[in-house]
């Protein structure tokens, strides 16, 4: 996979364009079981990276995703801002210009490791690693872009029943259930709007 210039732009542009759109959705997600700021923080963060364009695109892949998950990083606070951002960093360290398929199987693994430590949690305690987990696993699997957005959204859903025990939803304990993870549905936000722009380059 290997993508021009104007391909990243368009790529920042749907990342960013997800989390403007459904910031109020997010912010209600988090109203439940946080403290009602998930939606605004990634706004405010993809805005941020929105005005590193053009410049932002001109850079290789690798050096955009670094420089994307330090905008992140700086510019959103609240625990998702670093993590994010990690992901981000993560991934672009470990992905060459042009990745295979393993190489972003490889990278995401990486990238989902640098997370676990970031946040001292892991896959099952009601976080965004609850979306990114699962969604790696379907990729090293060989899923297709379609199976991929699936999966995405369906591990969101799934987070509904679950009981928090990292992060600010936490401290509600048993209240926590019945309420979707806002960091898992931001997660899976853009896993949707990564793969719908990835497969729109590819049929271009
Ligand atoms: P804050 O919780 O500081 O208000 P946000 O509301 O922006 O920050 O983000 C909350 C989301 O961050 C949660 O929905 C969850 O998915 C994620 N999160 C919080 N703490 C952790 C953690 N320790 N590990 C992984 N994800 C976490
Ligand atoms: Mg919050």
């Amino acid at each position: 996979m290997s993508l021009d210039q104007a391909a990243r732009e368009r790529l920042v542009r749907a990342l960013a364009d997800a989390m403007i759109q459904h910031a109020d959705e997010l912010t209600s997600l988090d109203q439940a079981i946080g403290d009602g700021d998930h939606g605004l923080n990634m706004k405010r963060g993809f805005e941020a990276v929105l005005a590193t364009l053009p410049g932002l695109a001109d850079k290789a892949l690798p050096e955009m995703l670094k420089s994307i998950g330090m905008t992140l990083v700086m510019k959103v606070g609240g625990a998702s801002g670093p993590l994010v951002g990690t992901f981000f960093m993560e991934l672009g360290k470990a992905l060459p210009d042009a990745p295979a398929r393993a190489d972003l199987v490889a990278a995401t693994d990486k990238a989902i490791m640098a997370v676990k430590a970031r946040g001292r949690s892991d896959a099952g305690q009601k976080t965004l690693l609850d979306v990114l987990v699962p969604v790696q696993a379907v990729l090293a699997e060989g899923g297709d872009a379609g199976a991929i957005a699936a999966e995405a959204s369906r591990a969101a859903d799934r987070t509904i029943p679950m009981l928090a025990i990292r992060g600010r939803a936490s401290f509600l304990g048993e209240r926590s259930i019945g309420h979707m993870d806002p960091g898992s549905r931001s997660a899976a936000l853009l896993i949707g709007a990564a793969v719908a722009t990835l497969v729109s380059e590819a049929n271009s």
